[in-house]
């Protein structure tokens, strides 16, 4: 069995707001590291990590602290920890926010020195709040710390820190509309070009990080780059917090080795399936991905590996859905969440969520005809791409897998 939350949710880490506590088991080592350095050389420390945005986008988080860095003629420079996740079956963002407060900020601050951030901003779901509260709490004694001193001595300024409630929309975790979010408007994503690198909040350069790739950052400095990548399986690296839900036994958020095949997350983690009953299906990084189904169970959960069966690792959520379990039903309550998360500032997305919902809605009651599966499998090839966000995108997605994989399902649903 391989070691359970070994890094990120170990014991050590999980003390709350208890700075000294933290202290005493080794929290802000990473910092004082980092103290010593040259920005140059932390991000070259996160590029040969491998370290990737585990937010969902996988992006190499060097590459976005070199964007950041390379603006030089600027009077200030944000950094966006993402917090905001309100995706269905994510939750691991909250319980570091909640349970390791100190390692987030610690991770923060690393990137702030290594970037030239002078605000940084906790951006948090609102529904969190015990996690609104941690942050309030651990800012305000990190404030007070010699490490805090230290950094603002390096740094020839104060480092701000701001703890804000985001605007608790699934959108508001999109990168531009987190940005326009910070600046107090609705999250409405903005278009590309300029990235945020170059202008995001103000107009400032902005970094926009997720809390659990920031949390990795102090563990890097600290233990350097080989001991993380040998944490990870093959060619992955590091660990991943898998946020289980659903059909299984145990449900939860466990961190492993990333790049652990689904079948031991499933059996060994998660205690196997509920009333021993067999798997259906599998929302990988929740439900705005492709399905996986059983013939899945191999593949090893790292972003490379996940890809090439066509779907997404996400931001590692994993729904286990048994066998009797109505994939229709599922799919409608995923669309119906994403028509009712849509922004509504692109036509193809507003109107073409809602029209899936109502399609969907009609078979799942059986009141659909063999018309309206067509009319699904016709919206599955126009509507790609034509959103200014992923959200579109990932509403097609699970639908369009759920006719590939479940078609004789929907036509069994049909009235005639
Ligand atoms: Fe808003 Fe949808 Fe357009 Fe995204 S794709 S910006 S959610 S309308």
């Amino acid at each position: 069995m391989k070691p359970l939350n070994q890094v990120l949710l170990h014991p050590d880490n999980r003390v709350g707001v208890d700075f000294k506590r933290w202290q005493r088991h080794g929290g802000g080592q990473g910092l004082e590291v980092a103290l010593l350095e040259e920005p140059e050389s932390l991000i070259g420390m996160i590029r040969d990590a491998g370290l990737r945005g585990l937010g969902g986008s996988g992006f190499p988080t060097f590459r976005k602290w070199e964007f950041v860095a390379a603006e030089r003629d600027t009077v200030e420079k944000y950094l966006i920890c993402n917090g905001n996740e309100d995706e269905p079956g994510t939750f691991k963002d909250c319980i570091l926010l909640e349970e390791t407060p100190f390692q987030v900020i610690e991770g923060a601050t690393i990137a702030a020195l290594a970037t030239g951030v002078s605000r940084v901003v906790f951006y948090i779901n609102p529904d969190q709040e015990k996690s609104l509260d941690a942050m309030i709490r651990a800012v305000e004694e990190w404030e007070s710390t010699d490490l805090y001193f230290a950094v603002s001595k390096k740094m020839k300024r104060p480092l701000s820190y701001l703890v804000k409630a985001s605007a608790g929309h699934y959108i508001g975790g999109e990168e531009t509309a987190a940005i326009e979010s910070v600046e107090g408007k609705f999250p409405f994503p903005r278009g590309k070009p300029p990235f945020p690198a170059r202008s995001g909040v103000h107009g400032y350069p902005t970094l926009i990080n997720n809390i659990e790739t920031l949390a990795n950052v102090p563990h890097i400095i600290c233990n350097g780059p080989t001991w993380f990548r040998e944490l990870g399986l093959g060619e992955a690296c590091g660990t991943k917090i898998y946020c289980l839900s659903g059909d299984e036994l145990y449900p939860g958020a466990n961190e492993l080795p990333k790049g652990t095949p689904l079948v031991e997350l499933i059996q060994t983690y998660g205690g196997g399936m509920l009333l021993g009953k067999g798997l259906k299906a599998v929302f990988t990084g929740g439900p705005s991905n492709t399905i996986l189904t059983p013939q899945d169970l191999d593949v090893h959960l790292d972003f490379d590996s996940v890809q090439e069966r066509r779907s997404s690792l996400g931001t590692g959520a994993m729904i286990v859905v048994s066998e009797g379990t109505g994939i229709v039903k599922r799919v409608t309550e995923y669309v119906d969440f994403f028509a009712a998360s849509s922004c509504g500032q692109c036509p193809p997305c507003k109107t073409g969520t809602y029209y899936i919902s109502m399609l969907l809605g009609k078979i799942d009651t059986g009141e659909g005809t063999q018309a309206d599966l067509d009319s699904l499998v016709n919206l599955c090839r126009i509507l790609p791409g034509a959103g200014r966000c992923h959200l579109l995108d990932g509403a097609v997605k699970v639908l369009e897998s759920s006719l590939y994989h479940f078609m004789d399902e929907y036509r069994r649903s049909i009235c005639n």
